[in-house]
Formats: C-alpha cells, sequence, structure tokens
C-alpha cells in the first residue's frame, strides 16, 4: 500500500518538579532555602523531510512522547530540560486536529509545526521568599505536557512519472522496482486509478514516488476526468522515466513510438512535457543483444538531436557534458532493461535518484511560500479567564488560573496557602463573590474542588 494518511498521539514532556531544600554548611545551623527549578519538559515537533515519501511508518507507530523534564535539585541546582522530539514527515504532509482543522502545511525541507508543547518546570522553594515568608517550605510542580491526536494527510506524490503506450511493461515496472520493500497499489482518488509505487534506497532509506501517468494520458484522451488534485501532484513531479517497448508498438519501430509519445505529452500539457526524461528500452529479454544495442543507438540519436535542439526535456544530458554540445551522444539517457529479468533496472534507479535529486536542488522555488522556521500556529498562554456558576457549584475557567493550581502541590499546606495567595492576588476570590459564591460553596479550577470562604 502507498499510505497517505495517519492519524497519531503526540504527549509533550512534564515539567520537573521544583524542589523545595535549605542549605547545609558546618557549623551554620539553619541555611536558607536553596531549591532549584524543575527543568521543561521536550516539545513534540514535526519536521518535514524529503527523505520520506509516505506515511507507511505511521501505521505501526502511532504513540510519540517527548522527555520529561528533570526535577530541580539542591544548591539551587536546575533540573535539566526533557529531550524534544522530532517526528519526521514527508514534504506535502498537512496536520490536522481531531475536527479536521488545518494546523499546519508542510511543504519545505526542514519546516517544523510545533505539535505538543511541553509543560513548564516547576520553581524552586527559594524563588518564593519574601521579607515575610523567609523559609519557603515548599516549591512549584512541573505542568503536565500537552496532548492531542492529529491527523496527518500527504498532499504532494509523485517524484517520477512512468511514460509509455499500453504494453510497454509501466505495471510491471512498477511493481518490479518496487518489490523490495515497498509496494505498489491502486490510488483511489479519481476514476482511473492511477498505480504508484515507492521505491526505497537500501542503504540511504531515501524514497521516491513513481506514479503512472501513461494511465493519466490515456484517460485524458478517452476523456475521463483526471481530477485538478492529481495534476497539481504530478506539478512535483521531477523525472520522467520514457518506457519502449524494444520490439515496437502497433507495427511501429520504437523510435516512432518514443516520438509520438513525446507528441501526445507535449499536446496534453506542455508543462510536463519540459520535465527531466530519460528512457528505458524494455523487454530486452526478447531479443537478441545486437537488436536491443541498435534500437538504443537509434533512440539515443533523438534524444542527443532533441538536446542540441533545446529540448528542455534532455537539457540535464548537456548539463552533465558541461555545456560541451559535440560530448552529448545521447546514450546516457538510454538504459536497455527487462521488467521481467530485472536486467539494468539497478542502473535505472540509479540514475532516476540523482535526476530528481538535481530536481530537486533546481525546483526550491516552488516552495518558497512555504514560511520559514519554528512554526507555531498557536498563540501562547492566554491570559483571559471568567467564573460561571455551574449546576451546585462555581467553575472558574481560564488557561492562566489552571495552570496556577496545576502547579501546586497539595499535600503541601505551605503550598496551598500560596495559592490562596496568588488567587486572591489575581481577583479570584472578588469575582467569585460578585458571581454570587456563598463561604461553603464549592468552587472547581482544573481538576481541583475547593471550599470557597
Ligand atoms: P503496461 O500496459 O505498460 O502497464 O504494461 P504491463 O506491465 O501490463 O505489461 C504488458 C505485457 O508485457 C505483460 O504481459 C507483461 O508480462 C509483459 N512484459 C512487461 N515487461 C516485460 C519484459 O521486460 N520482458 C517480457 N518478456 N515481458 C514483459
Ligand atoms: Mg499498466
Amino acid at each position: 500500500m502507498f499510505y497517505d494518511r495517519a492519524k497519531i498521539k503526540v504527549q509533550a514532556g512534564k515539567g520537573g518538579n521544583g524542589c523545595a531544600s535549605f542549605r547545609r554548611e558546618k557549623f551554620v545551623a539553619k541555611g536558607g532555602p536553596d531549591g532549584g527549578d524543575g527543568g521543561d519538559g521536550g516539545d513534540v515537533v514535526i519536521v518535514a523531510s524529503r527523505r520520506l515519501r509516505d506515511l507507511a511508518y505511521f501505521q505501526h507507530k502511532r504513540h510519540f512522547r517527548a522527555g520529561k523534564g528533570r526535577p530541580g535539585e539542591g544548591a539551587r541546582k536546575h533540573g535539566r530540560r526533557g529531550d524534544d522530539l522530532e517526528i519526521d514527515v514527508p514534504c506535502g504532509t498537512q496536520v490536522l486536529d481531531e475536527d479536521g482543522m488545518l494546523l499546519a502545511d508542510l511543504v519545505a525541507e526542514g519546516q517544523r509545526f510545533l505539535a505538543a508543547r511541553s509543560g513548564g518546570g516547576g520553581r524552586g522553594n527559594c524563588r518564593f521568599t519574601t521579607s515575610t515568608r523567609r523559609a519557603p517550605k515548599f516549591a512549584e510542580l512541573g505542568l503536565a505536557g500537552e496532548e492531542r491526536t492529529l491527523s496527518l494527510e500527504l498532499k504532494l506524490l509523485a517524484d517520477a512519472g512512468l511514460l509509455g503506450f499500453p504494453n510497454a511493461g509501466k505495471s510491471s515496472l512498477l511493481r518490479r522496482i518496487s518489490r523490495a520493500r515497498p509496494k505498489v497499489a491502486d490510488y483511489p482518488f479519481t476514476t482511473i486509478a492511477p498505480m504508484l509505487g515507492t521505491v526505497e534506497d537500501e542503504e540511504t532509506h531515501q524514497q521516491f514516488t513513481v506514479a503512472d501517468i501513461p494511465g493519466l494520458l490515456e484517460g485524458a484522451s478517452r476523456g475521463v476526468g483526471l481530477g485538478d488534485e492529481f495534476l497539481i501532484h504530478l506539478e512535483r513531479t521531477g523525472l520522467l522515466i520514457h518506457l519502449l517497448d524494444v520490439t515496437g508498438y502497433y507495427q511501429q519501430e520504437p523510435l516512432e513510438n518514443f516520438i509520438a509519445i513525446n507528441r501526445e505529452l507535449q499536446d496534453f500539457s506542455s508543462q510536463l512535457a519540459a520535465r527531466a526524461q530519460l528512457v528505458a528500452v524494455n523487454k530486452v529479454d526478447l531479443v537478441d543483444s545486437r537488436q536491443a544495442e541498435a534500437v538504443r543507438s537509434q533512440v539515443s540519436m533523438e534524444v542527443a538531436r532533441r538536446c542540441k535542439s533545446g529540448d528542455p526535456a534532455f537539457a540535464w544530458l548537456l548539463e552533465r557534458a558541461d555545456g560541451d554540445t559535440e560530448a552529448v551522444n545521447g546514450e546516457e539517457a538510454v538504459l536497455l532493461v527487462s521488467a521481467a529479468t530485472g536486467a539494468g533496472l539497478e542502473q535505472l534507479m540509479r540514475l532516476s535518484f540523482s535526476l530528481i535529486q538535481d530536481a530537486w536542488e533546481e525546483q526550491p522555488l516552488q516552495m518558497e511560500d512555504a514560511p520559514e522556521g519554528h512554526k507555531i500556529y498557536r498563540p501562547g498562554v492566554d491570559e483571559r479567564w471568567q467564573v460561571e456558576a455551574e449546576g451546585d457549584h462555581y467553575r472558574v475557567r481560564g488557561e492562566v488560573v489552571e495552570r496556577i493550581v496545576a502547579r501546586t502541590d497539595f499535600v503541601n499546606e505551605e503550598a496551598v496557602a500560596y495559592l490562596q495567595e496568588r488567587l486572591e492576588k489575581l481577583g479570584v476570590s472578588d469575582r467569585l463573590r460578585a458571581a454570587g459564591a456563598q463561604p461553603g460553596d464549592d468552587v472547581v479550577i482544573g481538576d481541583m474542588e475547593f471550599e470557597f470562604w
């Protein structure tokens, strides 16, 4: 299967707790507070990478958790920050929340999306000394990291397209080259279900996707709707692999087939026709080597002719010859292969990889409207909060207030007293009173329930 969708759960790291401790020194009876802060947790960040081509990885791994922050220690030692977790996704991945709202569109290599924000570390007790509170025996708790369920959808597809008449062996080739690891599958978003395969280099794990475009050409000439969506994906195609049957097609010589397909391609889309092209003469197992070489040299001459007359599909040959027209003979662009026996396919893949990489380097501008750097689609902590009557109790809602409560260590009386102090300062009691709260009423903030007094 070619996977273009996945659902994942991301959880940022919890912040480390602050430390409550006191200095101990020889001959000093009672040292001052010296508890350090807890470290912040790690973030979960989604990063676009060109190395990947589909979302297959996420069919097996769905849960992603960043590192926890370490607790603070005595002698004002702060806890270490938790490790961030980076999740690589292919360029072209969109991130959506559970309601299908688009959060990020990761188009360009290295683009980042903060998927889950870490919990902050708690402050150590030495932070709470005031003129009246000389020896605070409490510290803050670290906050929980954010946790979210996200959908990933891959929008950009084929790096290479297969071109050729029916029966040239496109489907066979696609199956063959993606046999080792990646899979071939029908891709069900148009009426004509083009084939897509992911090819992976065993050593570098670099992936590229190949699509059976000729199916599309056939569909187009039969008037079948292609769907703008798929055409948009094809705009990114950096390479066309033109497959020719060495025995010809419809009593035509392979060379005539080659010219005919290129004519049809030009009519279909001049933009696609300008993509780098290489030729794979297929089914060489059916003929003797002399016949195969004869076809190769005929097609090579036509390729060289096109290159010299400025056909952008073969401009790459001229580049590789350092602009020396005389050095171009076209043979570099024409390979003899057999989808049946596998002959020549390794060389074909190697050349394909290298041409696709050239295309990536040449067209980074296609993605220039992608925003740079660390993209955060959500604002920081919302300072607003409100009091609501809710059944038989009152609820205080708002991120600032909920955070203060979440940081409180409720088994520590002093910490609770400090919490009351802070809520008082924020004006929470005043607003509760204004809303009608009486002493003894229940008040809920976040996960905690209090008695109002
Ligand atoms: P497509 O129409 O371009 O997708 O072509 P297919 O992959 O369906 O192949 C058409 C026919 O040619 C099938 O019967 C294949 O088995 C056969 N075929 C494809 N590649 C080769 C090859 O390299 N050698 C031989 N002998 N037959 C091949
Ligand atoms: Mg086919």
